[in-house]
């Protein structure tokens, strides 16, 4: 099974309570693709500039990712400047260099026709919509969105959020989506906009999960919301990239298991907080270059344990 992402490719700028990095790898398509490279084939469509050298494609080609997607435009690739001093569960972002970014026209190759998942990363909705358009034989279709598009964009949001099967954002929000301050309703409001199944991010406290009744997983069996635990860690380096690193752990999972059962499902939502907590032990991508299948086995039985009730 292959998983076609779209996305960010970036350097990022970040400055946490554990230091400072500059200019180091980070994109949204580029957490998702490590992530999710452990659990199932990736493809990239993204663009970066000159800045972006061969060793930085090595550190998604190591892992197996396809970067044929990845195109190089003259000019500097996007770079996203950021800071969790004051917040570690939330970024202040402290400047947004488009670059080539802000004329990206994202262009799919014709290998890539017969991927079955795509994930639609955190980008122009309009852009969202049309790589959607041109994936029509899709099984399963999984956005995120960012703040800015629903202050700014939500005519064109609401109509990429009508072809997603999943949406996943942060608690935030979801609550600015739909205008609710209690998350029950915000989600049902949300899942009335078209997603079929809700994740809300809660950053350090997990993740729940929200499915409405169009939802394609055994549809009368799963009603409840699914509520999946974070690991409490005593260190967070640098929380960048831990939701597209749970987006990649989720839906890699889930793009790698033959039948999609609610089980299948509530072990994604686990394997989703097992790669989000791997994310933030190290400064951008780092921890996530090095990872190996049995580190995160190990870490899902932790998260088992963990909320376990016997
Ligand atoms: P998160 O998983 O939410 O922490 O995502 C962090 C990543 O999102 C960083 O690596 C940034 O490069 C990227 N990012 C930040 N702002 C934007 C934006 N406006 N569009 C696309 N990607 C962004």
């Amino acid at each position: 099974m292959s998983i076609l992402v779209v996305g960010s490719v970036a350097f990022d700028s970040v400055e946490t309570p554990h230091g400072k990095v500059d200019h180091v790898l980070g994109g949204a398509a580029t957490y998702f693709a490590l992530a999710a490279s452990n659990f199932t084939s990736v493809r990239v469509i993204g663009v970066v500039g000159e800045d972006f050298t061969p060793a930085n494609e090595k550190v998604l080609t190591d892992r197996g990712v396809d970067t044929a997607g990845i195109e190089h435009a003259p000019g500097l690739s996007f770079h996203w400047t950021g800071s969790y001093v004051q917040n570690l569960n939330e970024a202040k972002t402290l400047g947004t260099d488009l670059n080539v970014f802000a004329a990206f026209q994202p262009k799919i190759p014709a290998a890539y026709q017969d991927s079955e998942y795509l994930f639609l990363a955190n980008i122009d909705p309009v852009l969202q919509a049309q790589v959607r358009s041109e994936m029509p034989k899709v099984k399963m279709v999984c956005g995120d969105t960012m703040n800015y598009w629903i202050a700014d964009h939500k005519a064109n949001l609401l109509k990429v959020l009508k072809e997603l099967d999943v949406l996943l954002i942060n608690d935030g929000e979801a609550k600015m989506l739909s205008g609710e301050t209690n998350l029950l309703r915000a989600a049902n409001k949300v899942m009335e906009m078209g997603p079929k199944i809700l994740v809300v991010k809660h950053g350090e406290y997990g993740a729940t999960a929200f499915f409405c009744d169009r939802s394609f997983i055994g549809a009368s069996s799963v009603s409840l919301p699914f509520r999946a635990p974070a690991l409490p860690l005593d260190e967070v380096v640098d929380p960048t990239g831990a939701g597209d690193s749970f987006a990649g752990g989720f839906y890699g999972y889930l793009a790698s298991q033959p039948e999609l059962t609610p089980a299948v499902f509530r072990s994604a939502m686990f394997y989703g907080g097992v790669m989000g907590s791997f994310a933030v032990e190290k400064f951008g991508t780092e921890r996530l270059q090095t990872i190996t299948r049995e580190e995160i086995d190990a870490r899902f039985q932790l998260f088992r344990e963990l909320s376990h009730l016997a």
